[in-house]
């Protein structure tokens, strides 16, 4: 598979503080990569380094199989799109403004209609900056980083405090990219947008790796076990609860079955309430998902 970007032993010091102790990573072409990691993990740095704005302090990277000494070369530069996290447009500009003046400072651009569509703005463009929603702010700078045509997107923290919808929104844009053969850079805190987007993700702590890999790897390596909890109606009897051979316990009003085959486990319990003409009610699930990888490896919470 073609790596995009290939990253070895990168440093970086501020002063004497060491925000990167020696991180591999890489990412493939056409795929979505998240770059995971609670608030100072590194991964702004990372981003920044990898875009050109900062100087690493040690190790070295590659971009599209170029290894990047100093400054990014500008037909490098070409092939990627940025956006970053506290960029603010200038307000008194129309939508179709600001992406007019994005695009002038390129030679090749993407047409401004394309951009308005793939960002779902197309109704917006004659609207001043000032007045869009934040997910809707976001998605322009989506757009903007769009303006180039560029095959490797960076976006930090591209859903950082948005409602539910314009997450989803956001989401399907991102989706979009990977389907049009991007590839796509992305750091959050978000576990269920990781888990979502990422094709495979490397977990930043403290400025190391502590593992990288798809989702569903990690979470089937470090997540633990899935949780069935549900109530019965009528109070089952002891003998009925050995039966069911699972590791159950009482939790305050409800049942709790801890088990590593979630499915296998769910038929058992349908089957033997069947059989002891026991009622469920209430029956949750809970799946191990990326927060609980970190907190393997960590011991400690994604968000602080
Ligand atoms: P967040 O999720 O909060 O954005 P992050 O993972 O992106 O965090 P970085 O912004 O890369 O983390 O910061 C990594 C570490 O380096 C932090 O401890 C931060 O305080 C420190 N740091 C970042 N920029 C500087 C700087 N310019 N000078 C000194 N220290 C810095």
């Amino acid at each position: 598979m073609e790596q995009i970007i290939e990253v070895k032993g990168l440093e970086k010091f501020y002063g004497n503080f060491q925000a990167l102790k020696g991180i591999d990573i890489y990412v493939n072409k056409g795929e979505i990569f998240g770059f995971l990691g609670p608030n100072g993990a590194g991964k702004t740095t990372t981003l920044e380094i990898l875009e050109g704005l900062r100087k690493h302090s040690g190790g070295g990277f590659w971009l599209f199989n170029n290894k990047i000494e100093n400054k990014l070369p500008r037909k490098i530069k070409e092939k990627m799109g940025v956006i970053l996290q506290e960029s603010e447009f200038i307000d008194h500009l129309k939508v179709r403004e600001i992406l007019e003046l994005f695009a002038s400072f390129f030679e090749h651009s993407m047409s401004i209609e394309r951009i308005l569509k793939m960002s779902q703005l197309e109704e917006k463009s004659e609207i001043f900056v000032e007045n869009l929603s934040g997910g809707q702010k976001k998605r322009l700078k989506i757009g903007v980083s769009m303006i180039n045509d560029p095959e490797l997107i960076f976006l930090d923290e591209p859903t950082t405090g948005l409602d539910p919808q314009s997450r989803e929104s956001i989401w399907t844009l991102i989706e979009n990219l990977r389907e049009e053969g991007r590839t796509i850079f992305l750091t959050t805190h978000y576990m269920e947008e990781a888990q979502r987007l990422c094709d495979r993700v490397a977990i930043i702590d403290r400025g190391k790796i502590i593992e990288e890999g798809s989702p569903r790897e990690l979470i089937n390596k470090y997540g633990g076990n899935s949780q069935i909890d549900f109530e019965c109606a009528t109070e089952p009897k002891e003998e009925a609860i050995k039966q069911l051979d699972e590791a159950i316990s009482k939790v305050d009003d409800h049942y709790r079955i801890e088990t590593s085959d979630l499915t296998e486990t769910l038929q058992k319990l349908v089957k033997w309430s069947e059989k002891f003409e026991i009622k469920l009610a209430n029956i949750f699930l809970v799946e191990p998902d990326l927060e609980d990888v970190f907190l393997t490896l960590t011991g400690r919470e994604l968000r602080e």
